[in-house]
C-alpha cells in the first residue's frame, strides 16, 4: 500500500483516484477549488442550479464501462433520460433542424432536407459504427507510448475505413450536399477543438455517438456525474482535499517524494497530475524534470476557449429546447476567428443549453435556466466590456428567434471567460477544452501520459491522451492509473 497523490478532481482525477484506491493504495486528491468536479463543477444562485461546464452527455457506454469496473452502474447514482429531440440547429428564424432521438425519424429528417440523403446517412452511420467499435476497443484505451500499440489486425486491415488521413470536411461532403446537413454533421467535431478540415474523419464516430447512441441528460444536472464519482471515491477510501492548491512537486533520485501545497506538505510515492498539463510541468516541477519546454507548448494548437453566461429568466421560453445551436451566422467566419486569425468574431455562432426544459429541479417554478456559450480563440483580451457586448448580441439574436423579449426578464446573470479559466484552473492560454485533436496532435503525438524524467509521475486529463471531452477525460484517468500501478508493481 503506497501513498499516492492525484492533483485535480475533474473527471480524469476522480477516475484515476478510484482505480488506484481499488487496488488498495492510500490515495489523496488535491483540488485547488472548493468543490470537486473541475470544469464540470456546478453552483446554485437564487434557486437556479448552473452546470459550469459540460452539458452534452454522449457515449453512455463509456460511463457504464467506468462504473462497471467498480461493480456499479450510473443508475446507482443518477437517473439518465434520453432527450427527444436530442438537439436543434437554428439556421434562421424559420429554418430549424430538430434532430429526433429515433434513427428512423432522423433518416426522415435528412430525406426531407435533401432527397436521397437518408440512404447516405445509413452508409455514413454504418461506417461510423465500425469506427466507434474499433476506436473504443482498440484506440482510445491505449496509453499511446508507441504507434505499435495500435498495430492490431483490425486497425491495419481496416485502416482505409478508419479514414485517419481524410479530413472530416471532405468526408462529410462525399455524402451530403445540403449546407445545413453538412453543418449538422460537422458540428460534433467542434468538441475536438479544430475546424473540420483539420480533424481526421475517424472522428465521424462522434456522429454515430450523437445519432445512434443518443443525447442523454442526468437528472439534477451534469454535476451529478462528478458527484457520483466523488461518492464512489469516498467509498473506496480516497481522501479528498478541496481548497488545496499544489505549489511544488518535489523530486529526488528521479522520483516524486513530496508535494508542497497551500495547506502543508504531503509525502507521496506516486503522482498523477491531472491539472492543466502546461501548469503542472512549467510551474510545479523544476526545469530538469519537465518533459516539454515553452517552445513546445507554444507550437501546440489549443482547443478554443469560450465565453459563457449563466442566466436566470423569470418566465418560460417557448421556442427553446434543451440543446440549441444558433448557426444563423457564417460557420466559416466564426471558425476563422478562432483558428486562423484569432479575434473576437463579428457575428458569433453560439450554443444555448436550457436544462429547465427537462429538469424542474434546476430552476424556480415557471422560470428558465440558460447556459449560453460562444467558442472563442484562447488567450485573447478578455474584459467586462467585451463580455457585455457579446451578451447583448446573443440576447438580441435569441429574442429575434424566440419572437419575444428576453432582456427585461433576466433576473440573474454571471459571465465566465478566458481570465476565469486561467484563475480557476491555471488553464494554459485560458483554454476551455484542452488541446485540439488535430492529426498531428493525435495519440503518440500528444503530450505524453508519462513524465519521461520522473519515474513515478504520470499526467492525465484533456491535454494528454486520448483528448478533450468528458468521456476521454474519464478514460485518461484510467490509463494513467493503470500505468502507475504497473510501475508500482514492478518496483515493490
Ligand atoms: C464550458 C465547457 C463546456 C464543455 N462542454 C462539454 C460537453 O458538453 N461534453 C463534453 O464531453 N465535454 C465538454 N467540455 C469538456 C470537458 O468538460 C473537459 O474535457 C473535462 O471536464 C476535463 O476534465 P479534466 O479532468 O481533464 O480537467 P479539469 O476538469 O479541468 O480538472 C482539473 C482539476 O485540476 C485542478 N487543479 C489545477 N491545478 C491545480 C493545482 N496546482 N493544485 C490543485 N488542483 C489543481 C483544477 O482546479 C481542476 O479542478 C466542456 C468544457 C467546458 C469548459
Amino acid at each position: 500500500m503506497k501513498n499516492i497523490s492525484v492533483i485535480g478532481s475533474g473527471f480524469s482525477g476522480l477516475s484515476a483516484a478510484c482505480f488506484l484506491a481499488k487496488e488498495g493504495h492510500k490515495v489523496s486528491v488535491f483540488e485547488k477549488n472548493q468543490t470537486t468536479g473541475g470544469r464540470a463543477r456546478a453552483y446554485t444562485e437564487q434557486g437556479f442550479m448552473f452546470d459550469m461546464g459540460p452539458s452534452w452527455y454522449w457515449m453512455p457506454d463509456i460511463f457504464e464501462n467506468f462504473f462497471a469496473q467498480f461493480g456499479k452502474h450510473p443508475s446507482d447514482y443518477y437517473k439518465l433520460v434520453q432527450l427527444d429531440p436530442g438537439f436543434q440547429v437554428i439556421f434562421g428564424k424559420d429554418d430549424v433542424l430538430k434532430v429526433p432521438a429515433g434513427l428512423e425519424d432522423i433518416y426522415e429528417l435528412f430525406e426531407q432536407t435533401e432527397k436521397g440523403s437518408a440512404i447516405k446517412l445509413k452508409e455514413f452511420l454504418a461506417e461510423g459504427a465500425f469506427k466507434y467499435r474499433v476506436g473504443m476497443q482498440q484506440l482510445v484505451y491505449k496509453p499511446a507510448f508507441s504507434w505499435l500499440e495500435f498495430a492490431s489486425k483490425e486497425v491495419i486491415g481496416g485502416a482505409t475505413r478508419l479514414h485517419m488521413f481524410t479530413s472530416m470536411r471532405s468526408y462529410v461532403r462525399r455524402f451530403f450536399k445540403d449546407e445545413r446537413l453538412v453543418a449538422l454533421m460537422e458540428f460534433p467535431v467542434l468538441f475536438l477543438g479544430a475546424m473540420a478540415d483539420k480533424i481526421p474523419a475517424l472522428y465521424s464516430l462522434m456522429n454515430y455517438a450523437a445519432f445512434s447512441l443518443g443525447t442523454w441528460y442526468p437528472m439534477g444536472g451534469m454535476a451529478e456525474i462528478t458527484k457520483a464519482m466523488t461518492s464512489l471515491a469516498d467509498s473506496l477510501g480516497v481522501e479528498i482535499n478541496t481548497g488545496c492548491d499544489v505549489k511544488t512537486i518535489n523530486v529526488q533520485a528521479g522520483k516524486v517524494y513530496k508535494l508542497e501545497t497551500s495547506r502543508g506538505t504531503y509525502n507521496s510515492e506516486g503522482l498523477i497530475a491531472t491539472g492543466d498539463y502546461h501548469h503542472m510541468e512549467q510551474h510545479l516541477l523544476q526545469k530538469e524534470f519537465r518533459t516539454y519546454d515553452e517552445v513546445y507548448w507554444n507550437k501546440k494548437t489549443m482547443a478554443p476557449s469560450c465565453l459563457v453566461f449563466y442566466v436566470g429568466v423569470n418566465k418560460r421560453i417557448n421556442k427553446l429546447i434543451h440543446h440549441n445551436l444558433f448557426f444563423d451566422a457564417s460557420f466559416d467566419d466564426h471558425a476563422r476567428a478562432i483558428y486562423k486569425d484569432p479575434h473576437w468574431p463579428e457575428d458569433p455562432l453560439f450554443y444555448v443549453c436550457c436544462p429547465s426544459k427537462t429538469d424542474d429541479s434546476v430552476v424556480p417554478e415557471g422560470m428558465e435556466n440558460l447556459f449560453l456559450l460562444v467558442p472563442v480563440a484562447p488567450d485573447m483580451e478578455d474584459t467586462p466590456e467585451i463580455r457585455e457586448r457579446y451578451f447583448n448580441i446573443i440576447i438580441k439574436r435569441m429574442e429575434s428567434y424566440c419572437n419575444e423579449p428576453l432582456m427585461p426578464n433576466i433576473i440573474y446573470k454571471k459571465s465566465y471567460c478566458i481570465n476565469d479559466f486561467k484563475d480557476d484552473y491555471y488553464a494554459y492560454k485560458g483554454n476551455a477544452y484542452g488541446l485540439a485533436n488535430t492529426l498531428n496532435q493525435t495519440a503518440v503525438l500528444k503530450p505524453s501520459l508519462r513524465n519521461k524524467k520522473v519515474k513515478n509521475m504520470l499526467y492525465a486529463g484533456q491535454l494528454t491522451v486520448p483528448g478533450p471531452g468528458v468521456p476521454p477525460a474519464l478514460i485518461s484517468g484510467q490509463l494513467a492509473a493503470s500505468q502507475l500501478l504497473n510501475y508500482l508493481n514492478q518496483n515493490r
